[in-house]
């Protein structure tokens, strides 16, 4: 069974492994078992019912609530030779009567079908005399009323599995994860003991970044002019804001399009079918768009405007690289935000059905929520886990890829400040928010402050050498650590709390990071196309001719161009530059059935392009190359040239010095019998002062050892792996094979004690 999966896995998806849980999913849908599966957006649930569907001897009706959604799902299920088809309101009844007839023969392993239509007696009839192996119910959240999308046709779809004569698998499928949501799914299809997973809400290919600024246009601009050959969303959060930045950037020469409720049904559709097919780069949406949107290859989203809460933040920012490539989600956060979120909010109708109890409830649910959101658009800390924290899920403190991770932060001692805050909020009666607070501190001279007679309190203007912005962050930062406790209603009335009064003691200290003031081009910039960052200029040129190819080729078969391939599949394509057949299997996402269809073309327009001169046009990763391909880490592509390669790696800030090995890293060298390169490299990079100077990188050792005769490259399929030469060996080096998680060998170097000295003396003498 196992070589069934995977062979199922490569022939019809084209991919090598699963992506966590899927196949725990898989497996226990194979055993017979019902599954309720909780997956963030894009980790890849359809996969789970569509391979065991192909597994199993009967068919697999799928419930989905989005006619485009399903549409664009059985398209890509027949590209990949897998018969399928959809019955919903798009078909003619003539149309339907015949999908049900050739399902009847058998002739779909997969059937899509819309709540609405499983109860009609056609579809009823058909099911009952059908081989049913399961019933999917995707985006299965919509069965439950306190859900966003509730859809009353699914709490039929129980009534519809009764009526048939054999019980099917079930299986539901949805990216919600709340406790009660959850419950709802599992009572309303009575699920029989199913298998429940909640599967990491962890995106790793996804970065991260808040840029607090008041200028969002030029910035989404010059973002824009930075990103223009890639696909991206920008959502606000008015209709208004979306016509304006549309107009603007549409004026600016943007291949833009918009997306919004208030737009009539036909141009939404035109809108997002330019979207899908890539006739535009970008959509500008309010969070109207989104649901059924599964254009894999989105590289960036935008927020014009911070969203009301984290659920709909993460599934917006979620819809960025679906494929798995790296991509990047930006949410351009100003006070205004806050403030109209509030009133927003506060406008909001809730419905009549409501006591006055729960509606209060629920507003006070929603300005928590709201606040949380905020706190993420302010916070100092790991954006990433901020996020994980948020849906439940613990996780590492930094993950090294998100604004607050790179950005550089000092450190301040505001321990003063903080005192004085406590003792302000106390004597001025825990009645006001932090900008009177912050106010009082600084010596403002305004009509409040003066109504309450503040300007003669013992603090006022203690603070006015700081900087108002400074003086709300301490603020802000002592709320965030519990110091001080703000009300969670409109007025947010900062008050004291069991722990303030830790800071009037003598001796104590309040130490806040404050990103550095420097107006840096945003860390993003620095990633700009990361994902084509590993391809040598010939490389790039050939992406280009093979994305001509692949709009060509989708053009010809009316799908999407992701359908034909991914990004990251062509960019294999150019870092592999396959020649033949079996080399082009080896691509990810090209499966027996793609080959079949698009192989060809491909490996023909490969071939005039490259002349089959691979050595020359094919870029080389360096030997842990799967993981360069899976997205982590673009960085260490080395370039075809050998000559760019400075001692930075992309993490790195501009204005530090080169690496060099000074004196006082030199004597602070511990010699070890053996230790791995990246260690001895960790070592060294610990002794720097890494606020001065950039990190020495395991890249650039491995180069200058290479250029040594230490080290030799080869190419085997297409890779680049370095192996290890007897000159390496003699000098004090070992290498020892690794197999990576795709089944690739790669070596992993280690240094003995001559090996280490031979580095130093290396590098005295390169430095
Ligand atoms: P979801 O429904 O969970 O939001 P999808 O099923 O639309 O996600 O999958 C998102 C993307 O992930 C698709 O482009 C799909 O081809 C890709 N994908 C799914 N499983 C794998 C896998 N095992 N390896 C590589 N890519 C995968
Ligand atoms: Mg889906």
């Amino acid at each position: 069974m196992n070589d069934r999966k995977k062979q199922t896995l490569k022939t019809y998806f084209g991919f090598d492994a699963f992506r966590p849980g899927q196949e725990e999913i898989i497996d226990h849908i194979l055993a017979g078992r019902d599954v309720l599966a909780v997956m963030p957006t894009g980790a890849g649930k359809s996969l789970c019912y569509q391979l065991p569907a192909l597994l199993m001897p009967g068919i697999t009706v799928v419930v989905s609530p989005l006619i485009s959604l399903m549409m664009d799902q059985v398209k890509a299920l027949n590209e990949a030779g897998v018969h399928a088809a959809y019955i919903n309101s798009s078909l003619t009844e003539n149309q339907m009567a015949k999908a049900l007839e050739l399902a009847k023969t058998g002739q779909y392993r997969i059937i899509y079908v819309a709540p609405e239509r499983l109860e009609t007696p056609r579809f009823l009839d058909f099911a009952c005399h059908a081989e049913l192996s399961m019933v999917t119910v995707d985006e299965a959240h919509c069965i439950s009323q306190w859900g966003q999308d509730f859809r009353p046709s699914y709490v039929r779809i129980l009534d519809f599995i009764r009526q048939l004569p054999v019980r099917p698998v079930v299986s539901a499928f949805t990216a919600t994860a709340t406790e009660r949501v959850r419950e709802d799914i599992l009572t309303s299809l009575s699920l029989e003991k199913p298998y429940e997973t909640v599967t990491g809400f962890d995106r790793e290919n996804l970065y991260f970044e808040v840029k607090r600024t008041r200028e969002k246009k030029l910035r989404v601009r010059k973002y824009l002019e930075d990103h223009r050959e890639e696909s991206g969303i920008i959502y606000c959060a008015t209709r208004k804001n979306v016509d304006e930045l549309y107009l603007y950037l549409e004026n600016e020469g943007f291949s833009v399009g918009r997306y919004h409720a208030g737009m009539g049904a036909e141009a939404r559709k035109v809108s997002q079918e330019d979207f899908i097919y890539d006739r535009i780069k970008v959509m500008i949406a309010t969070n109207a768009f989104g649901m059924g949107i599964d254009k894999s290859d989105v590289r960036y989203v935008l927020h014009y405007n911070m969203p009301q809460s984290m659920e709909n933040y993460y599934q917006e920012a979620g819809r960025a690289g679906r494929d798995g490539e790296p991509a990047e989600c930006i949410l351009y956060y100003s006070p205004q935000d806050t403030v109209i979120n509030r009133l927003l909010l506060e406008s909001k109708e809730h419905s009549r059905e409501y006591t006055e109890e729960e509606t209060e409830r629920i507003q006070a649910q929603d300005m928590e929520r709201l606040r949380r959101m905020e706190a993420y658009c302010l916070t100092s800390k790991c954006l990433r886990s901020c996020i994980l924290e948020y849906f439940g899920e613990s996780s590492i403190e930094k993950c090294g890829n998100c604004s607050n991770c790179l950005e550089e932060f000092e450190e301040v001692d505001v321990s003063e400040a903080a005192a004085d805050v406590v003792r302000c909020v106390g004597v001025s009666g825990q009645r006001f928010g932090s900008a009177m607070i912050a106010g009082i501190l600084l010596g403002e001279n305004t009509a409040k402050i003066r109504n309450y007679r503040l300007e003669q309190s013992p603090v006022y203007g203690r603070q006015s050498s700081m900087g108002q912005a400074m003086l709300r962050e301490v603020i802000r930062t002592m709320t965030e650590r519990g110091y001080l406790w703000q009300t969670p209603d409109r007025y947010a009335v900062l008050k004291l709390t069991d722990l303030s009064e830790e800071l009037l003691e003598p001796g104590a200290s309040f130490v806040i990071s404050c990103k550095k003031k420097e107006d840096r081009p945003s860390a993003a910039g620095k990633r700009k196309s990361a994902q084509l960052q590993d391809l040598t200029e010939r490389g790039k040129e050939l992406f280009e001719e093979l994305r001509k190819l692949r709009a060509a080729l989708a053009g010809k078969r009316k799908v999407p161009p992701y359908v034909v391939a991914s990004d990251r599949t062509l960019r294999e394509m150019c870092i592999r530059i396959p020649l033949t057949k079996e080399e082009m299997l080896e691509v990810h996402g090209m499966g027996q059935k793609k080959l079949e269809q698009y192989g060809e073309p491909f490996l023909e327009k490969i071939q005039t392009v490259t002349k089959g001169d691979r050595a020359s046009w094919g870029a080389v990763p360096r030997a842990e190359a799967d993981d360069t391909l899976s997205g982590k880490d673009f960085s260490g592509g080395f370039p075809e040239d050998g000559k760019a390669s400075p001692l930075t790696d992309g993490k790195s800030r501009g204005r530090k010095a080169e690496f060099c090995l000074t004196e006082e890293i030199r004597s602070g060298i511990r010699y070890v019998p053996e230790i791995s390169l990246s260690e001895f490299a960790a070592q060294i990079n610990d002794l720097r002062d890494a606020s001065a100077m950039k990190r020495l990188t395991v890249k650039w050792l491995t180069e200058k050892l290479t250029e040594q005769g230490c080290f030799q490259v080869q190419i085997q399929n297409g890779y680049a792996r370095t192996v290890l030469t007897d000159r390496g060996a003699n000098a004090g080096f070992r290498a020892e094979r690794r197999i990576s998680a795709k089944g690739h060998p790669y070596e992993v170097f280690f240094c003995t004690e001559a090996g280490q000295r031979f580095l130093v003396e290396m590098m005295e003498q390169i430095l």
